[in-house]
């Protein structure tokens, strides 16, 4: 049995999310499923599928300076509901962490929220989603 390696560089876009996450992005068939179910959807400048879309072009870095990887709360309703399978909260937190480990930054609570908002504490904005998206 032949074992692959490749360096990161050498990776397409799709190959080193899938790496991190342990997803396939490539098996997103685009039905929106995902950004119908996302609670947070009008905070986002792209929606989860658009994401998805964007790392399946390889336009990672497009992907990555999207305030929408921010705004997502982990919720997992787009993750249950994939037809198809895919973690896309994981793929989401995936996104975040290739951010932080190229020390490209974060967007502060302040800016991804309502400033209504910007104190709460984070467990319980995901929480108040939870309840009121069912
Ligand atoms: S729900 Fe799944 S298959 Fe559909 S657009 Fe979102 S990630 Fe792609
Ligand atoms: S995990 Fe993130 S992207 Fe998915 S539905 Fe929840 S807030 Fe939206």
């Amino acid at each position: 049995m032949s074992v692959r390696i490749l360096k990161p560089e050498k990776l397409t876009a799709c190959e080193r999310v899938d790496e991190i996450s342990g997803e396939r992005v490539l098996l997103c068939k685009q039905c929106g499923i995902c950004t119908a179910s996302c609670p947070n959807i009008q905070e986002m400048d792209l929606s989860p599928r658009e994401l998805m879309h964007l790392i399946q072009l390889g336009a990672l870095e497009e992907a990555l300076e999207s305030k929408s990887i921010w705004v997502c709360s982990s919720c997992l309703q787009c993750s249950v509901k994939c037809p198809r399978g895919i973690d896309i909260a994981g793929v989401m937190e995936t996104l975040r962490a290739m951010r932080l480990r190229a020390r490209l930054g974060c967007l502060a609570p302040a800016e991804t929220l309502d400033a209504a908002c910007a104190d709460a504490p984070p467990i319980l904005l995901i929480s108040a989603m939870r309840k009121l998206t069912g």
